[in-house]
């Protein structure tokens, strides 16, 4: 049996759509469902593009029962879950010294809490398959935790935490759990950045320049397929050396 199912959610943002892109065309069995919130174009158009081969679900990822209404339309239509991508997120940069505790929650929830949710939703399916993947979009700034990220930068290293602690827990039934942590990949997240402030970004990076989303798609990817069973628990940095 080849054809997979792959749930990512954030379908509609940079990453998202370069994830979904690069399974769609890796495989003509996989059928990639995507989450979304409330902007959908990208999916649609992708939708379109491949009739028939992706699914969109409505999914606020920081609400279980979001989750649970997802998981069990997907396996009403394919009876199936093999790989789940937690790939939604957001951020609202500011001081920690004059951060609104709201920010704080808000950022906890879609980078954190989101994780949590999404992989209890899937555990029973995979376990009842005894098969799964699920791979965690990080951050290098759980790694390198930068001024003014203090809720992002905690929320992502909570996202590696939680990722290697499930990992173990899971390992034996032939599911694994993997984290990826990006540097600067240019989406429309850091479509925001002035030019200059841009070029002295890639700047620092010792390949000079921003990684590509299709860059980290292929890492996802890689993480998602039989030939990577042996890597569980791992935080994959993709960030041009940057760290
Ligand atoms: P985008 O902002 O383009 O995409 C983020 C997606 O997450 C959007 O589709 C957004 O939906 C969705 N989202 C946010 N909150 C929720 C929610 N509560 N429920 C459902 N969906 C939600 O960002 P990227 O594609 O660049 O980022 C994807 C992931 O990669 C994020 O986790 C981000 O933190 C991480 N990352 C990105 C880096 C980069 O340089 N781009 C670097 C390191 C990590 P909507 O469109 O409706 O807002």
């Amino acid at each position: 049996m080849n054809k997979r199912v792959i749930l990512i959610t954030g379908g509609n943002g940079g990453l998202g759509q370069a994830i979904a892109r690069f399974f769609l065309g890796k495989s003509t069995d996989d059928v990639v469902c995507l989450g979304v919130r409330e902007r959908r174009d990208h999916v649609d158009a992708l939708a379109s593009e491949f009739p028939g081969r992706v699914v969109v679900v409505t999914l606020d990822v920081t609400s279980p029962d979001a989750w649970t209404a997802a998981v069990t339309e997907i396996n009403r239509l394919h009876g199936r879950l093999d790989v789940l991508v937690n790939n939604a997120g957001s951020h609202e940069d500011s001081l920690l010294a004059i951060m609104p505790p709201s920010s704080w929650d808000r950022v906890l929830g879609t980078n954190l809490d989101s994780v949590f949710h999404g992989c209890q939703a899937v555990l029973p399916t995979m376990i009842s398959q005894r098969h799964g993947r699920i791979v965690n979009i990080s951050s290098l700034s759980a790694l390198y935790s930068p001024a003014g990220q203090a809720n992002y930068a905690a929320a992502k290293a909570g996202v590696i935490g939680l990722t290697q602690s499930l990992a173990k827990e899971v390992a034996r039934i032939g599911i694994t759990v993997n984290a990826i942590c990006p540097g600067y990949i240019d989406t429309e997240a850091v479509a925001g950045m002035k030019p200059e402030e841009k070029s002295a970004a890639a700047m620092r990076v010792p390949m000079r320049r921003f990684g590509k989303p299709a860059e980290v798609a292929a890492a996802v990817h890689f993480l998602a397929c039989s030939d990577a069973a042996y890597i569980t628990g791992s935080a994959l940095k993709i960030d041009g050396g940057l760290l």
